[in-house]
């Protein structure tokens, strides 16, 4: 409830894939690592807006965000602010930013859906670098495209949930799309 308050992008890219979170969406994801003791100290990955960087540090987490760009990353601080809660924010590209090591990574990264985008494979490298773990978002039949790019890395579980699109795009033709989604709990090596 408290993430529905939350500011989203003002004007989404679509080459970057920008589009927030829904609440319930983050907060499925969030429990889920919660429940497990893995949301003590996080970094999210393309943060966006900041929905799981401030759903994270809502329920006490340590938290950073990463964010390419810095109109995203004003609107977070201020999403934070508003609620009174500490995120480190870093603008910075995930495909080059030097990051120290983390026990959780959490990220909605982008999905590859539009062309020029970089998809989620720089992501998935980043995070693999810095995190023991990994909670992260992908679109559905990722599966086995995610089971052998993380290798020697593992997928412990997948959830699929669903996942409320709004209108936010010109080339979206309704208000709310529910695609399905897949929520990765990954174990880097
Ligand atoms: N994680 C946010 C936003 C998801 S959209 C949320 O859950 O609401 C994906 C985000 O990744 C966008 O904000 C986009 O600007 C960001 N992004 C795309 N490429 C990036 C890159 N190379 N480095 C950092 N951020 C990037």
């Amino acid at each position: 409830m408290v993430l529905e308050r939350l500011e989203g992008f003002s004007e989404p890219v679509p080459e970057m894939e920008q589009y927030t979170t829904p609440p319930s969406v983050a907060s499925e994801l969030l429990y889920w690592a919660h429940l497990r003791g893995e949301l003590e100290r996080v970094c999210d990955l393309g943060c966006g807006t900041g929905t799981l960087a401030i759903g994270a540090a809502l329920m006490g987490a340590e938290a950073m965000g990463i964010e390419l760009d810095p109109a995203a990353l004003l609107i977070a601080r201020d999403n934070a602010r508003r609620l009174g809660v500490h995120v480190n924010w870093l603008r910075g590209d995930v495909r080059s930013i030097a990051l120290k090591r983390v026990p959780t990574v959490i990220m909605n990264p982008p999905f590859g859906a539009q062309r020029k985008s970089q998809g989620d494979r720089a992501f998935l490298q980043k995070a693999m670098k810095v995190g023991d773990v990994i909670y992260s978002i992908h679109n559905s039949g990722s599966e086995g495209f995610i089971r052998r790019f993380v290798e020697p890395s593992s997928i412990d579980e997948v959830r699929r949930v669903p996942f409320p699109l709004r209108r936010c795009f010109e080339f979206h033709s309704r208000e709310v799309k529910t695609i399905e989604v897949e929520l990765y709990r990954i174990v880097c090596r």
